[in-house]
């Protein structure tokens, strides 16, 4: 198994999972981050830090979309370990429906 992020992170990326990934496996996108399933030790720390609440186990139904997406762009987004700049209108972004539809970039981010 690994954890994977969904969707509820797009235009949140408050970052605080980042600090808290004993094996630094987060990938930063333009608006968005991933987990990387093959360095996810499945400690399950990050889960809770997560203020969007968009970090699941994947042994959640319904997930594997998800579990696809952080698989493509954690092998192509850069890697971040350390907490960035959160966007101004995370808060705004935050529970919002149908993000991906609306927001997702493949761009990557500027990583550390
Ligand atoms: S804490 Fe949650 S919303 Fe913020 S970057 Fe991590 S997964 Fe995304
Ligand atoms: S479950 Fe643990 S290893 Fe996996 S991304 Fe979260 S903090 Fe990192």
């Amino acid at each position: 198994m690994t954890y994977v992020v969904t969707d509820a992170c797009i235009r949140c990326k408050y970052m605080d999972c980042v600090e808290v990934c004993p094996v630094d496996c987060f990938y930063e996108g333009e608006n968005m981050l991933v987990i990387n399933p093959n360095e996810c030790i499945d400690c399950g720390v990050c889960e809770p830090e997560c203020p969007a609440e968009a970090i699941l186990p994947d042994t959640e139904n319904g997930l594997e979309k998800w579990l696809e997406l952080n698989t493509t762009f954690s092998a192509q987004w850069p890697n971040i370990t350390t907490k960035g700049a959160v966007p101004d209108d995370a808060d705004a972004h935050k529970g919002e429906e149908g993000k991906y539809d609306k927001y997702f970039s493949a761009e990557g981010g500027s990583g550390d």
